[in-house]
Formats: structure tokens, C-alpha cells, sequence
């Protein structure tokens, strides 16, 4: 809520969501979260919604475009988005899953999320990021466009091999997959 508080109007389309402050950061924060967010059926605090979608949604014609108004914020202060932006929104698409065998030898499995991951509610979401073509066309690697996202989660050394990994398929020969006759 302090990122909040301290959004440019010119990158927040829905500035007039957010109370007016009176200086006292107490006051201020509780006035945020009562004005910004709700509770949802499950009883978890969520981002309003505005319009059928969240309030910190910028849309299309908006004077940044489409997209997170504090991702803009964020990056006009050359920061990483994901030191800003609620945890569940920065994680999105890279899930990784922590295994720790009998041997005690740890596997990291970094993946994207999935419908079924969610249960039931991943059935409601959009999943633009993971399901659309558009997702697919960047110029560069998940690994390195999201390393910041995949070192938050699985640490750096797994970011950096999962670079090096990708760097290095240039000069892999995979073999064929044996098949069934
Ligand atoms: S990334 Fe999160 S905070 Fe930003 S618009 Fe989407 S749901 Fe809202």
C-alpha cells in the first residue's frame, strides 16, 4: 500500500481510486487498503476491482497503455518490477517446485503455472501469459527475460544454470527419443 500511496497519477489510470492522505502513515495505509482492496469468498485480501478488472489494471487508451501501473512505476524509476508488485502477480507465469529426495539431494523444477494448479479457480482466470500465442513470440529467453523473477524463487545459482542451459543449446545434439514398435 505504500507503493501505492506513492503511484505518479500519470501512470495510474485509476489514481481516483486512492483516498486522500492526511500525512499520518497509519492512517494513510489503513484509508489505502480500505479504498484499494477487498475481501473475496475465500477471505483473502485482494485488489479491487474496478470495471471487471483489478485497480491497478491500466487500459487500453490509457495515457501508458494497457497494462500494471505499478510495473510502469516501477520501471520509471528503474526499478525491477517485482521489488513493487504484489508477490502472486511478479511470480506469474514461473511456478518452481522444491524436491528434496531421501538422500537429501534437491531438485528445483521450474515450470509455468498451469489451470490445474489452481484447482477449481484456475478455471475462471485469465491465462494470457501462459496460454495465448502472443506469449510465445518474444525475442528473447524465459530465462533471461524473467531471470530476476526465477532468482527470487529458486535462488540465483539456478538462474544462472538455467541461462547457461539455454545458451548452450546452440551447440547441443539431442538424440532421438527411443520409440515403441
Ligand atoms: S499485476 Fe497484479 S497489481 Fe498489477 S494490475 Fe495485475 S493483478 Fe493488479
Amino acid at each position: 500500500m505504500e507503493v501505492a500511496a506513492a503511484l505518479p497519477t500519470n501512470v495510474w489510470q485509476h489514481h481516483d481510486e486512492r483516498p486522500n492522505l492526511t500525512g499520518d502513515r497509519a492512517t494513510d495505509l489503513d484509508a489505502m487498503v480500505e479504498a484499494l482492496t477487498t475481501v473475496d469468498d475465500d477471505g483473502d485480501r485482494v485488489t479491487k476491482v474496478v470495471d471487471g478488472a483489478c485497480v491497478f489494471q491500466n487500459r487500453p487508451g490509457s495515457e501508458t497503455g494497457p497494462g500494471c501501473a505499478i510495473h510502469f512505476a516501477a520501471q520509471a524509476v528503474e526499478l525491477d518490477p517485482l521489488e513493487w508488485k504484489p508477490e502472486v502477480c511478479w511470480q506469474l507465469p514461473i511456478r518452481v517446485e522444491h524436491h528434496l529426495d531421501d538422500n537429501d539431494h534437491s531438485t528445483h523444477l521450474v515450470r509455468q503455472w498451469t489451470r490445474s494448479d489452481w484447482g477449481e479457480a484456475g478455471q475462471d482466470l485469465g491465462w494470457w501469459c501462459s496460454e495465448a500465442d502472443e506469449a510465445y513470440s518474444g525475442t528473447s529467453s524465459v530465462a533471461v527475460y524473467l531471470r530476476p523473477e526465477i532468482a527470487a524463487l529458486a535462488g540465483e545459482a539456478v538462474a544462472d544454470a538455467l541461462i547457461a542451459h539455454v545458451d548452450g543449446q546452440g551447440t547441443v545434439v539431442s538424440l532421438p527419443l527411443p520409440t515403441r514398435k
